[in-house]
């Protein structure tokens, strides 16, 4: 998620700008971060920044409810759910005359801008609040509540919106903060329900939150691998929807699976604007199947918990905008909103992005199913559809006429990745849809050599969406380095396979280039081979995220946030926590901003004895700065590969012994941990339209030749391509899938160092520092605190 462009380098503003910053309307996690980046970013600018508590209340109550923010104040707060200002649905700011209270505290407190984090809610009451400004200072002024002078210091209200909901259901940004924190509670209660339907043999019926948008109940339909889901913007086509999910039902019960899971919005509905509801779901799976039927609502835990990292991190970088956005600010700009659109946070109109939102759910109202679609983001409807197409589609509407059917080989290459299992899965189930053969190799191209090979059925995959690790086995060795190119040839022709999807990261990059090499001389490597990116490391060329990133992710700020709370609970102590990812330092950096650590060691900068210097004398100041009674902990990410000097020990001893007694120093190397255990949500999101969209890819490549031979009435032949754009990588680029081929990335890719030239969340880099203080104490400062 880079930031925008025109986001303006960290210079100080000469005007002070009072900013205030409240929560308001139904709490979501990440708003914490949200808040806490527009304190320090704000601080950092020049600005004052007020925290606003209980949302809209606050301005209407005014008082204490307006408070001074300083640093030290949203310490702590990245890991923690909800919204520790607080948030209220404000009746009285609906009405002009609690409006015309929040402007006279506003004044009084010389608050010239502010940032709302809430909903659509929110943000409409925000933008009325900025469209009545100039009236209710007149009418402030008529009634002497506030000054002339004040009246004309004050005549401008910047607002800008950050959107906080765990619904996703707000136009003009493609997620909102909090949505994926409560996707992973919602998989983790539907993963663990799905333990006891399995040993029951039950079906469960479990609603998740949202009214007009479905993106929980869809998203949680695929990560989990639910037998239907039921949202409000696409209804059942169908007049009888009860005999097609039996029917559903039924089938998946007739291949094997012993658990039967059905996904419900709140907001569910049939064409005909008639409520889904659970109880009745439940009653038609009893009668008709007899189905052993519970119904689960997960309600308020769906809201719970310490947010995700996709959160902190959304939230960190919308929040930083939203400080410059308001710094850029003039009266003649409408108010703007943050949004993320393809991976890149964005900076639009608020009242458009309100408006659209309206919309959908007029579109609903209207029966305008299409029309409401259409106004998701993107992603949606083809989610909605590898969903469809890998779960429920197994009624022979989706097969290939039988000469265009292939045999395709799935291998897993490099370490483990969450996320390798899920692809398996829908690539198979997708595959076995179209007519296709799809094959386990085991234990990458190893497996192969030895004709370890084996045909995967729609069941034998089942229950595989969650699980983490690698079933078919992974394995490093390079095909043409490690391992034997002729005899992968071989097999390759002997089990007649004609195209292949690979499962991996850098060393399935690297297979991919021996692959393309040798094709010259073996026509049966002449065959579509696509690779999806999977590896902790996030270093694949040609994608944004690779599958097990995320999952990765999350493991390291599970593990950081424990190591905190142990270190603030005993004593002042800065952990030097290694992470991994190779010669890349996206795990340090996104987990750096995460979890809040004081700094980053990665490969992309190096490590310096003057940058070891600077941050002791850094760490020095922190920790003179703090209460006295006051343990506090700290950490920094050392990339595992950032030095062959500056060990993790070698940098933990140097702390500890500059440190003069302030603090001491400890080292966690987190090591496997960070493969994680259950791949996280996105991973298994992104695993599943990444799967589908490579068999669209070995199919398309395949075409040409497999129909040529039809019509001519021949044999089919071994070599079914040799096109370079048939061996690619099936990559996450912002929004949108795409193939680039190996040659094309070549150019791009520093092989050596294993990673893409150019890195997206390099960008991101500097605001880990800036963040954790760096720059809060000019050399003066400084000096003097030591001095005490
Ligand atoms: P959300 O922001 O999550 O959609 P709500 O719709 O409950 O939540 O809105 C939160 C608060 O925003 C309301 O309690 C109210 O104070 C304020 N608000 C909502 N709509 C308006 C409006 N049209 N005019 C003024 N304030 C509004």
């Amino acid at each position: 998620m880079p930031l925008p462009n025109d986001t303006p380098s960290h210079k100080k503003s000469t005007v002070p700008r009072k900013i205030g910053v409240l929560t308001s309307g139904g709490d979501a996690a990440g708003m914490n971060a949200s808040v806490r980046a527009v304190v320090r970013y704000g601080i950092s600018k020049g600005c004052h920044v007020y925290g606003v508590y209980e949302g809209y209340q606050g301005l209407v109550d005014g008082g204490d409810r307006i408070r001074r923010m300083d640093w030290k104040s949203v310490r702590g707060w990245l890991s923690v759910g909800g919204t520790s200002i607080g948030t209220a649905r404000c009746m009285p700011f609906k009405t002009r005359e609690g409006r015309l209270k929040a402007a006279e505290n506003l004044v009084h407190n010389g608050i010239d801008s502010l940032i709302v984090c809430g909903g659509d809610g929110s943000l409409t009451g925000a933008d009325v609040f900025r469209s009545e400004w100039s009236g209710l200072l007149e009418e402030l002024r008529a009634a002497d509540r506030i000054t002339e002078e004040e009246a004309t210091t004050y005549c401008h209200l910047t607002i800008v919106g950050l959107v906080g909901s765990i619904d996703n259901d707000m136009a003009g940004t493609d997620i909102t903060i909090g949505a994926v924190t409560s996707l992973h509670r919602i998989c983790e209660s539907v993963d663990s329900i799905g333990t006891t339907a399995l040993s029951h043999s039950r079906a469960f019926v479990i609603e998740v939150m949202g009214r007009h948008c479905g993106w929980l109940a869809l998203m949680a339909g695929i990560a989990t691998g639910a037998d239907f889901v039921f949202i409000p913007e696409r209804p059942p086509m169908e007049d009888d929807w009860e005999s097609t999910m039996c029917a559903v039902a039924h089938r998946h019960r007739e291949l094997g699976k012993r658990k039967t899971v059905i996904i419900v919005a709140e907001g569910a509905i049939d064409k005909s604007l008639k409520p889904i509801r659970p109880e009745y779901i439940k009653d038609i799976l009893t009668d008709r199947l007899g189905l052993d039927t519970r119904v689960t609502t997960l309600g308020h835990t769906q809201r719970g918990g310490s947010p995700a990292a996709y959160d902190r991190i959304l939230a960190t970088v919308q929040g930083v905008c939203a400080v410059d956005a308001v710094l850029r600010s003039t009266p003649d700009i409408p108010s703007p909103l943050i949004g993320m659109t393809s991976n890149k946070v964005t900076c639009g109109p608020l009242m458009k992005a309100v408006e659209l939102t309206h919309e959908v759910a007029k579109a609903i109202g209207e029966k305008n199913f299409a029309r409401a679609m259409e106004l998701r983001d993107p992603q949606f409807a083809e989610e909605f559809n590898a969903y469809t197409a890998s779960t429920i589609v197994d009624d022979e509407s989706d097969l290939l006429p039988p000469h265009l059917r292939l045999r395709i080989a799935i291998v897993h290459m490099g370490a483990p990745a969450g996320g390798m299992n899920a692809a398996t899965r829908t690539a198979v189930r997708y595959a076995l849809n179209r007519g296709h053969t799809p094959f386990a190799v085991y234990n990458g191209f190893p497996g192969l050599v030895r004709g370890s090979i084996e045909e995967l059925t729609w069941i034998g995959v089942d229950g595989w969406t969650s699980r983490g690790g690698s079933e078919l086995g992974t394995n490093r060795a390079v095909p043409g380095e490690e391992v034997d190119m002729g005899m992968v040839a071989y097999q390759l022709q002997k089990f007649n396979i004609q195209a292949i999807m690979i499962v991996g990261g850098f060393e399935a990059f690297s297979a991919l280039i021996e692959l393309d090499k040798a094709r010259a001389k073996y026509p049966s490597l002449c065959i579509p081979i696509g690779l999806i990116p999977a590896t902790v490391s996030n270093n694949v060329p040609g994608t944004d995220f690779s599958l097990g990133s995320d999952t990765s992710l999350n493991s390291i700020i599970d593990a950081c946030d424990s190591i905190i709370q142990s270190a603030r609970s005993s004593r002042r102590r800065v952990f030097v926590v290694e992470v991994q990812g190779g010669k890349s330092g996206y795990l340090a950096v996104e987990g750096g901003l995460a979890t809040g650590a004081n700094t980053v060691y990665i490969p992309e900068e190096g490590i310096k004895l003057e940058r070891l210097q600077s941050d002791v004398r850094h760490l020095m100041a922190l920790y003179l700065d703090d209460a006295a009674d006051k343990a506090e902990g700290r950490i920094i990410l050392r990339n595992e590969k950032v030095s062959k000097t500056y060990t993790t020990d070698v940098i933990s001893s140097i702390l500890k012994d500059e440190g003069r007694g302030l603090f001491d120093s400890r080292t966690a190397v987190l090591g496997h941990i960070q493969q994680g255990n259950t791949p996280s949500p996105m991973d298994r999101i992104h695993a599943t339209r990444l799967a589908m969209r490579c068999i669209d890819f070995v199919e398309q490549h395949t075409h040409e030749a497999l129909e040529k031979a039809h019509v001519l009435g021949e044999s089919v032949p071994i070599e079914l391509t040799s096109a370079p754009e048939s061996i690619a990588v099936v990559g996450l680029t912002g929004a949108e899938v795409h193939f680039p081929s190996v040659r094309e990335l070549l150019p791009t890719t520093d092989v050596i160092n294993r990673k893409p030239v150019k890195a997206w969340w390099f960008e991101h880099r500097g605001l880990v520092d800036l963040l954790s203080g760096r720059g809060l104490f000019t050399p003066e400062a400084q000096a003097s605190l030591e001095e005490k």
